[in-house]
């Protein structure tokens, strides 16, 4: 089987499983108890994981909430920051996004303005970008309490001005957020040099970790003074009362060793990624021409992700065809059942829509597993 659709997830990285097998055998203590060895030695592990990631995304490791993935990271932030600050009458409770994000950004923001929050939504380019003057304009006549914008979308893989972004959220002093889960690994990513970026998103899965752990990263306000805002999870206190329960002690130790793979792999694996691009889209451009379109900017995206249409093709006849020997998607595996909102926003009729492939490589493929494609005339 040939796996091309690691937006979707990726396959564990050994090292990784390596990493996570001690904390599902031996080391099985609690982090949050106390003084025998098996709860230090969890806490231990936990507090490098801390690190890892807080190494990856250039903050603090006191900045970084384990959360069970990033559509919980997202929920975490955005409900969060629109309860506490925006609850009470009079308050600001203005929530600003874009139509193209990942449906756990889009259904929260739903949610919210079902329950009386003011939410709107930002148009898109033909590559489901937002532009800097757009929304600093949107931004300077809504005075937003929050703005959450995506980093690299997961359907097209366009990449959004976050670095720029960040310095119009710093001048306004509005609170900023990125749903970054598609560029991890894939895009250098430093908060350390974007202050006005008090928020980010990220999943252990999307980079050869387990699923079902994330991290939320909210940035303090100075170095003491932690950012407020209300928990998802209320209990035990744990992650600095920002999110309840006992931690995933063995998930949190892959998520920390797949952040340090993915931060030393960055150059070779986007390097790898785009030889493998440029390998795969020279096929079709040599096979096809005529019979596939691009739906991406091909300078200006996640480096890895081919989203093209088949011209009169079935997307869905065509992945279950080849679903013996490929595993392909037609856009993203969380809302396969409906056509997409992004390629909509983006201006696609739903008959591009339902001829769209999205292709996603891993840099450990060979270019002879991309032959096939070759056949296809
Ligand atoms: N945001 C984006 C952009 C994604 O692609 C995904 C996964 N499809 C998520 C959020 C949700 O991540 P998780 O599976 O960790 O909840």
């Amino acid at each position: 089987m040939l796996y091309l659709d690691n937006s979707a997830t990726t396959k564990i990285h050994p090292e990784v499983l390596e990493a996570m097998m001690p904390y599902l055998q031996e080391e099985y203590g609690n982090p949050s108890s106390k003084f025998y060895s098996l709860a230090e030695n969890a806490k231990k592990a936990v507090a490098k994981a801390r690190e890892q990631v807080a190494t990856l995304l250039g903050c603090d490791p006191d900045e970084v909430v384990f959360t069970s993935g990033a559509t919980e990271s997202n929920n975490m932030i955005i409900k969060g920051i629109a309860d506490y600050y925006g609850r009470e009458a009079g308050a600001n409770n203005r929530l600003l996004t874009t139509k193209v994000e990942h449906p756990s950004v889009i259904e929260t923001f739903n949610f919210l303005g079902e329950r009386g929050y003011n939410v709107s939504f930002l148009d898109v380019d033909q590559y489901a970008r937002v532009g800097v003057e757009q929304v600093k304009e949107a931004a300077a006549k809504m005075q937003p309490l929050l703005t959450s914008i995506m980093w690299g979308n997961n359907e097209i893989g366009s990449l959004n001005p976050i670095e720029e972004l960040a310095k119009v959220f710093e001048e306004n002093r509005q609170f900023f957020h990125t749903d970054a889960t598609q560029v991890i690994g894939k895009v250098p990513v430093d908060m350390s040099k974007m202050p006005g970026l008090r928020f980010l998103s990220m999943s252990g899965h999307k980079i050869g970790g387990p699923k079902g752990v994330g991290a939320a990263i909210i940035r303090k306000q100075s170095k003491e003074i932690y950012t407020r805002l209300t928990p998802l999870m209320h209990g035990g206190g744990q992650e600095n009362n920002y999110r309840s329960g006992t931690l995933a002690v063995h998930n949190i130790v892959g998520l920390g060793k797949a952040a340090e793979v993915a931060e030393t792999n960055l150059e070779n694996n986007v390097q790898r990624l785009k030889e493998l691009e440029n390998y795969l889209t020279d096929i079709f451009k040599k096979n096809l021409t005529g019979k596939v379109k691009f739906n991406s900017d091909e300078q200006d995206k996640i480096p890895g992700l081919i989203s093209l249409q088949f011209i009169g093709v079935n997307n869905e006849l065509l992945i279950k065809k080849l679903s013996a020997y490929i595993a392909l998607s037609s856009g993203s595996a969380c809302s396969s059942s409906k056509p997409s909102h992004v390629l909509n926003a983006a201006g696609k009729s739903l008959e591009e829509v339902r001829q769209t492939i999205r292709i996603t490589l891993d840099s450990k493929i060979d270019e002879s597993d991309l032959k096939v494609f070759d056949k296809i005339k």
